[in-house]
Parts: C-alpha cells; sequence; structure tokens
C-alpha cells in the first residue's frame, strides 16, 4: 500500500509535470474503481489551468485554478506515470488524463482499491470538505507530543492501533509503525494512555525521522510502489522488524516475533520492546 512517504514521492515528482498544465481529455477504460470514476462526465475539469498539486495524508490533490480539484487516493496499488500518448496503454491503467502540452497522466491500479474523486474546495489551498475527518500531518509542528497525549486520553486500544487513526494523525501506516515503535523500544500492544510523555516525545520525534528518511529515499518498494518515472523505492532495505519474523534483532540476540492487531500484523522484539503488562 503506497504510504505517506510514496504518496509525498509521487506527488512531488508530477509537480513540475502537471503545475500549470490543462486537462485537455480524460478518458476511463473501467468504469469502476472503489467508487464509480465521474472525473470524465466533468466539463469543469478540462482546459483550466492546475494551480497546484500537493499531498494531504495519502491522497494526492490536484487543484485548478477553478477551485475544482482531484483526488487520487492509490489503495494498495495504485500508481501513476506520465507518457506519451501513443504508449501502449498497460492492462491496469484504468484512467488516462490527456494534458494540453501533449503528455498523458495515467492512473494504473490492478487491485482496484484506489480511487479518484472530484471535489469543490471552499478557497484556494483549502483541504476538500472531504478530508476534514483527518488529523495533523506528522511532519508539521501541529503533530507533537502535547497532541498525542490528549488524543490518547481515554484511548485503551494498542499504541499500534491507536497511532495508524488517521484522525489522531495521518500517514503512519503499517510499516511505519511498526519501525518507529521498535525504534522507540515501545511494544506495541501497550494501551496509548498508558505511555509515559518521555516516551510520547521520542515516538513522535522518531516517526519523523522515520517519514523523513523514507521520503528521501523515495518510499519502501513493499507494496508495488513505482515512482512516476518507473524507479523503485529503496527504503525497504532499512526496514529494521516490519517483515522480519524469525530473524535476529538487529539490537539483541532475542527474535523478531510477528502478532496480528485490528487485522494488521505487527513485527516487535520481545526484548527491545517489553510487554508493559
Ligand atoms: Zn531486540
Amino acid at each position: 500500500m503506497p504510504e505517506l512517504p510514496e504518496v509525498e514521492t509521487i506527488t512531488n515528482a508530477l509537480k513540475p509535470v502537471i503545475t500549470g498544465r490543462k486537462f485537455t481529455n480524460i478518458e476511463i477504460f473501467f468504469p469502476r474503481l472503489r467508487y464509480e470514476l465521474t472525473v470524465h462526465q466533468s466539463p469543469e475539469l478540462l482546459n483550466t489551468k492546475v494551480a497546484e498539486i500537493r499531498r494531504r495524508a495519502r491522497y494526492t490533490i490536484i487543484e485548478l485554478k477553478n477551485r475544482n480539484a482531484i483526488i487520487f487516493h492509490y489503495g494498495m496499488t495504485g500508481a501513476v506515470r506520465v507518457c506519451k500518448p501513443e504508449v501502449p496503454r498497460l492492462k491496469h491503467e484504468h484512467v488516462i488524463f490527456h494534458l494540453d502540452d501533449g503528455m498523458t497522466l495515467r492512473f494504473e491500479d490492478p487491485r482496484r482499491f484506489g480511487f479518484i474523486q472530484q471535489v469543490k474546495l471552499k478557497k484556494a489551498g483549502a483541504d476538500p470538505e472531504e478530508l476534514s475527518h483527518l488529523g495533523p500531518e506528522p511532519l508539521t509542528k501541529n503533530f507533537t507530543a502535547k497532541h498525542l497525549q490528549k488524543a490518547f486520553e481515554k484511548k485503551t486500544m494498542p499504541i499500534k492501533t491507536a497511532i495508524m487513526d488517521n484522525a489522531i494523525v495521518v500517514g503512519v501506516g503499517n510499516i511505519y509503525a511498526n519501525e518507529a515503535l521498535f525504534m522507540t523500544g515501545i511494544n506495541p500492544t501497550t494501551p496509548a494512555n498508558k505511555l509515559t510523555e518521555e516516551q510520547l516525545k521520542q515516538f513522535v520525534e522518531t516517526i519523523k525521522k522515520t517519514l523523513k528518511k523514507a521520503i528521501k529515499a523515495g518510499g519502501t518498494t513493499i507494496a508495488d510502489f513505482k515512482g512516476v518515472d518507473g524507479s523503485e523505492g529503496k527504503f525497504n532495505q532499512e526496514l529494521l522488524v516490519y517483515g522480519k519474523s524469525g530473524e535476529k534483532c538487529t539490537k539483541c540476540d532475542d527474535t523478531i516475533v510477528k502478532i496480528k492487531q485490528s487485522g494488521r500484523a505487527s513485527f516487535y522484539c520481545p526484548t527491545c520492546q517489553p510487554s508493559s503488562q
């Protein structure tokens, strides 16, 4: 699943290619991803300049000068690429946006859990109403230990589950939650409201560092991710616990174990991340 660093990488790569361009045509080759695709029926998306392209959580927002915007969500296997129109369409390229400079922007999604949605923004640069439930961005100054302390006050659910709640903070997906908990020495089953202020401080710092590092590396390759130019991310080579069950811990002699939490795989070292019970 493309997580925040991948979406940041994709969005940044699209910026110079899409900003200031206009869509001249939108072709749909498969009518339904997670939701029905309707962007091709909207005349207000055509022939208006792209004002800005930005990331919010794991969404790419393409904002037009007329305050209409297109949201991309990449689901499990979504990816985009920019190429010439004569390049043969890949089997799972469901949507092709034609640009006024003759290029095409293509949305590929083999498993079709992603979606593309048209939204209207209240003002330029605003978050769409559809994303108003989202918590702060992890790489901004709004994401602090104090914020987590308040958000976790009455939360007895495991920290691993709580930190992945988009209403608390966006973009901390399964891989990064596992890695940050390991680096902070916090057991993933610890009730969220039982973490100390010091642990929360370290946890927040580690999440920021981990995500920044991953963005720098161009995202992970775990989930079929490809950059706009088809290049692959490199972060997966540096994972410490994610997917490492049965392997030796990198910090001690213990072995990484795997458990399931809310249907998602958690990996941890029983020695470095002792249980709070
Ligand atoms: Zn260990």
